[in-house]
């Protein structure tokens, strides 16, 4: 018996927010909105949604011994994750800074604080926690050894996803135990288009089948080339479009999972949402397809709210959508 359907590996934020009328230009100084501050960043958004919708859920992360730290570590009970898991100290809390013109579009400066600080160490000193959950999540906003040190510590049977975002290099390792590896049509056209990804060991761009600049413009072969390049399933959201799903080797067939049409609000944390629904329905059994099939709702339930972790539905309002 695991005590956690879902443990998420991975960043927690405090996002300020000012809207502002324009940018400030070097030197310059502009007034902007009263400030915002909500909690964010992709591991805490992720154990957030997955709480909501019911998934027992914990979280190992790092913030900081600071206000910030304690808003976040208050946004996870509040939801219902287990923060026994979020360690504190060693920096401040990580900080998105966020201006919001009028016409929605995001500035962001992120400073990841605590977040880069959440070591392979770490890791190693919560093989408990990992050995307790049946799916395992990561996202790319802590270190890369960090996430590579979770795919080697998890317990033999459980199933790790990971959301490659920001989008980078992976090495073979990571990216053979993704199942699925989840992400966006613009983080697969940058994991395909990236030639570093040397999967094959002939060197970043070699001759023996990197996808190194071989992206065709279609979600399809997109996935079709991940899973080339080693990762044992695929998913990548589309947004309204819905989703798509690639398990089985190089040669399977995909399926497309329809989203619900909604009145889009605003799209923040659509992807948190969707992950996050995903990687609950697996450690439940069900199968990727159907589980896409639950996680475009949430996905589409999340971008009729504003903001990220407060857009996030509950099981009662993804099944009245
Ligand atoms: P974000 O970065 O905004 O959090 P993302 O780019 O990672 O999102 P998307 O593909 O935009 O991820 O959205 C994830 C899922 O949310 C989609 O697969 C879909 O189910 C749902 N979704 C997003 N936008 C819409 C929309 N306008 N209408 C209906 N569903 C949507």
């Amino acid at each position: 018996m695991n005590d956690f359907d879902l443990l998420v590996v991975g960043s927690a934020n405090a996002d300020l927010v000012i809207g502002v009328e324009r940018r400030p230009a070097a030197g310059e100084t502009v007034l902007g909105s009263d400030l915002a501050v909500h909690p964010g960043g992709k591991g805490a958004n992720q154990a957030v949604a997955a709480a909501r919708l019911g998934a027992r859920t914990a979280l190992l992360a790092r913030v900081g011994d600071d206000a910030h730290g304690r808003l976040l570590l208050e946004s996870q009970r509040a939801a219902g994750v287990d923060t026994g898991g979020v360690l504190t100290g060693g920096a401040p809390t990580g900080v998105a800074l966020i201006t919001v013109d009028p016409s929605g579009d995001n500035s962001i400066v992120v400073s990841p604080g605590a977040n880069a600080r959440l070591t392979p160490q770490d890791v190693r000193a919560a093989a408990g926690l990992l050995a307790a959950a049946r799916v395992v999540s990561a996202q790319l906003e802590v270190p890369l050894e960090t996430v590579a040190e979770v795919v080697r510590t998890r317990a033999a049977g459980s199933r790790f996803v990971l959301n490659p975002s920001p989008p980078g290099p992976l090495p073979a390792d990571v990216l053979a135990a993704c199942d699925p590896l989840v992400l966006n049509e613009h983080e697969a056209l940058f994991m395909l288009a990236d030639s570093d990804t040397d999967v094959d060991g002939d060197g970043p761009g070699g001759d023996g089948g990197d996808a190194g600049g071989h992206a065709e413009d279609d979600p399809e072969d997109w996935a079709r080339e991940l899973l080339a390049l080693g990762a044992r399933s695929v998913v990548v959201t589309m947004g309204a479009r819905g989703a798509l799903v690639a398990e089985g080797g190089p040669d399977a067939a995909t399926v497309r999972v329809p989203s619900p049409r909604v009145d889009a609000v605003d799209t923040t944390g659509a992807g948190d949402a969707f992950t996050a629904a995903l990687a609950w329905r697996l450690s439940l059994g069900e199968d990727l397809v159907k589980a896409a099939a639950f996680a475009v709702r949430v996905g589409a339930a999340a971008v009729t709210k504003e903001g990220a972790q407060a857009s996030f539905p509950t099981a009662a309002e993804v099944s009245a959508l």
